[in-house]
């Protein structure tokens, strides 16, 4: 479906159009997102006016359906976390929509933000600064409960004590302090507390780039047990498209608060159609050298632009290898073609 956004750009819904669709893929989606727009003032003078805006996020459009995992990458600065935690309001979204079950939570009022709060939840990037160096393991993953007044004491003991368990830690845990853990054992911990309430949606903001490579594919394995277990659905966002391939159904690339790429996840790294998600996927070393050293690099010219000053046209075209004329002058429409694969691009690859 197509729709155009507030500044007269043309976008398509993103929604997946297997050819032979699973029952995930005909329900309606758990979570929606339209046009998400959020600009951080910029201030300035004696009066301290905004002079400008810093577009994180600009016009960004998707929807997850329960049961699946949509990965969002993108390099830092893209608008990725932002695009996260404005969907929970942990940031006031400028503009957009945002549905969950239907509901509309920028509208929603404290009583009912805060009942949807009990069905999304989120892990963070950082397990060092995320947990209160001050609060016992125990305090630390009852306090949802605590705040949503659910349970008595000894039930929400027993309950914490089940949720270490869970994420594979001992229930012997819950009187130790955060410092006393590693990196991954500290993450499990905030998984532990993101899942107290029994969420539907887990929003999970980079919860391994903080961690070693072999500890990262630790806290990947039991995200994906959980989500069976469980039946979560995930919102995975990453800046490396080789941590999301495995966990990911689809992927979803974005530059510049914008999202440029979404497709299967498959079907995404077999055949990349946006030159930026093909320059992610060629960053990524492959385990065989010699086929590491015959193929071809692709190289991007200068850095991300500057989010208040973002380019004209397409937002890639002064990195792009392959710009012409056109992509400086007009933004290309996120277009979705067979099998639900969405490009933004005025020549995308075949
Ligand atoms: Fe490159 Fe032009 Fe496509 Fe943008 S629209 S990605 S500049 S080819």
């Amino acid at each position: 479906m197509e729709r155009t956004t507030r500044d007269g750009r043309r976008v398509v819904t993103t929604a997946p159009q297997s050819a032979a669709p699973s029952a995930a893929t005909i329900e309606a989606p758990l979570l929606e997102v339209r046009d998400l727009v959020k600009h951080f003032p910029i201030r300035g003078g004696l009066l301290q006016r905004q002079v400008g805006a810093v577009r994180a996020v600009d016009g960004v459009s998707f929807e997850i359906r329960s049961g699946e995992t949509l990965g969002l990458v993108g390099e830092s600065g893209c608008g990725k976390s932002t695009t996260a935690r404005s969907i929970l309001r942990l940031i006031e979204p400028t503009s957009g929509e945002v549905r969950f079950e239907g509901v509309d939570v920028l509208a929603a009022d404290a009583t009912t933000l805060r009942a949807l709060r009990r069905e999304m939840q989120i892990i963070f990037q950082d397990p060092y600064s995320s947990l209160n160096p001050r609060m016992t393991v125990g305090n630390i993953v009852a306090e949802p409960l605590i705040v949503h007044k659910i349970g008595t004491r000894d039930e929400r003991r027993e309950r914490v004590r089940e949720l270490l368990s869970t994420v594979g830690l001992s229930p012997e845990h819950y009187n130790r302090y955060p410092h006393e853990f590693s990196g991954g054992q500290r993450q499990r911990i905030g998984i532990a507390r993101a899942l107290a309430l029994r969420p539907k949606l887990v929003i999970c903001d980079e919860p391994v780039s903080a961690l070693d490579v072999s500890i990262q594919a630790q806290i990947l394995n039991l995200l994906s047990e959980l989500q069976d277990d469980l039946k979560l659905t995930y919102l995975f966002v990453a800046h490396d498209l080789a941590v999301v391939r495995h966990i990911s159904d689809r992927v979803a690339v974005m530059y510049l608060g914008h999202i440029v790429e979404v497709a299967e996840s498959e079907a995404l790294y077999r055949n990349p159609r946006h030159p930026y998600t093909e320059a992610l996927l060629a960053s990524i070393p492959l385990p065989d050298p010699v086929a590491e050293r015959a193929r071809p690099r692709i190289v991007l010219a200068g850095e991300v632009p500057n989010p208040a000053r973002p380019p004209s046209g397409c937002p890639f075209h002064p990195r792009c290898p392959k710009a012409q004329a056109v992509c400086s002058q007009e933004m290309p429409p996120l277009v979705t073609g067979v099998v639900g694969h969405s490009v933004a691009c005025h020549f995308p690859n075949a």
